[in-house]
């Protein structure tokens, strides 16, 4: 019987464990498919105190990791299916086996959500991808189109334009939800354009890899075919809780609801960063909220 296991090993379950291990709880790691989570898709992250020239999102991952090992941390492989509650205690079972434990922390992020198209399935890792850092390097010399109107998908147009010719950002809306200060940085490139008003209806391809894209002005419903290499999809996330279904309950889209400090409905089992967070999404709100769940975690188990 484990005191606590940590779901997923993403910035918010990296800073819970280096908090219970620190209180000598040896709490366990289930470190999921995604293991590190989203920062390993990010290049400098330079909004996270303490780093003015900011660090990269694999490399911040790697510390908090090896931080949360040094009090005591274990990790384990695998992904988790499924977890029960069985009186006061649970059974969390992973791809690996099962574990049981006094209590749990849920952290198993977000992943990246898709357009819904039959043929973005077919082209997908051909063309079609959700992360620039990981899979832009195949588009040099290439031109490239970006889904979405938030600051990844600026922060990815950003980046592709280190590797492609040409990065067009397409948006549903006339206006951009980025902040400020990455919109001011897409108007200076001169690689990128915008087309706004408008969503992709259509993957194009040709012998399995992308050659276009069709797609439609919403304001005026003209539809027109664009030639590109590939497209990035850079439109949000879907919090990672669907084995939860039926154990806690998820709002709307998914995300667990955090009664108050990030304690669930159910005693014992607390939730932590993007699995429940649909405002903030930062990794410093994600690390924050790892730590909260730790320590009433703690508390929960002096209890
Ligand atoms: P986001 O802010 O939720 O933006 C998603 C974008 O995708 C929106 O523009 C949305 O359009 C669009 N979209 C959603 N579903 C769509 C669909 N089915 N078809 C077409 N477009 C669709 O997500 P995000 O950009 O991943 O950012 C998540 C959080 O991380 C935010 O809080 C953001 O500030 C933060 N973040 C910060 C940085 C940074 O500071 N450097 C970098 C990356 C992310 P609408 O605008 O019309 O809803």
């Amino acid at each position: 019987m484990e005191n606590v296991v940590i779901l997923g090993s993403g910035i918010a379950g990296l800073t819970a464990a280096i908090y219970n291990a620190r209180a000598n709880l040896k709490p366990v790691v289930v470190s999921g498919i995604k293991e590190g989570g989203q920062l390993m898709l990010t290049t400098s992250v330079e909004n996270f105190p303490c780093f003015p020239k900011g660090i990269l999102g694999p490399e911040m991952v790697s510390k908090a990791r090896e931080q949360a090992k040094k009090f005591g941390a274990r990790f384990e492989d695998g992904d988790v299916k499924k977890v029960e509650v069985k009186g006061k205690t649970f059974v969390v079972t992973t791809d690996e086996g099962k574990i049981e434990s006094k209590a749990v922390i849920v952290a198993t992020g977000a992943s990246a959500r898709m357009l819904g198209l039959e043929s973005e399935k077919k082209y997908f890792a051909r063309g079609v991808h959700t992360c620039a850092t990981c899979d832009g390097i195949f588009y040099v010399g290439k031109e490239i189109v970006v889904i979405g109107g938030g600051d990844s998908a600026m922060e990815e147009s950003l980046f592709l334009t280190k590797h492609a010719t040409k990065v067009t950002i397409i948006h549903r809306r006339d206006s951009f939800r980025a902040s400020k200060i990455m919109q001011e940085r897409i108007k200076k490139n001169k690689k990128i354009s915008v087309i706004f008003d408008s969503v992709v209806e259509e993957v194009l391809g040709d012998e399995g890899k992308v050659t276009g894209i069709k797609i439609k002005n919403v304001k005026t419903n003209e539809e027109k075919e664009m030639k590109t290499d590939a497209v990035f999809l850079s439109i949000g996330h879907i919090p990672n809780t669907k084995f939860l279904e039926g154990v806690v309950d998820l709002d709307e889209q998914g995300y667990i609801k955090t009664e108050h400090n990030m304690h669930t409905a159910v005693p014992g089992l607390f939730a932590a960063g993007d699995c429940q967070d649909r405002v903030y999404r930062q990794a410093i709100t994600a690390a924050g909220t790892g730590c909260q769940a730790a320590l009433e975690a703690e508390k929960y188990l002096e209890a």
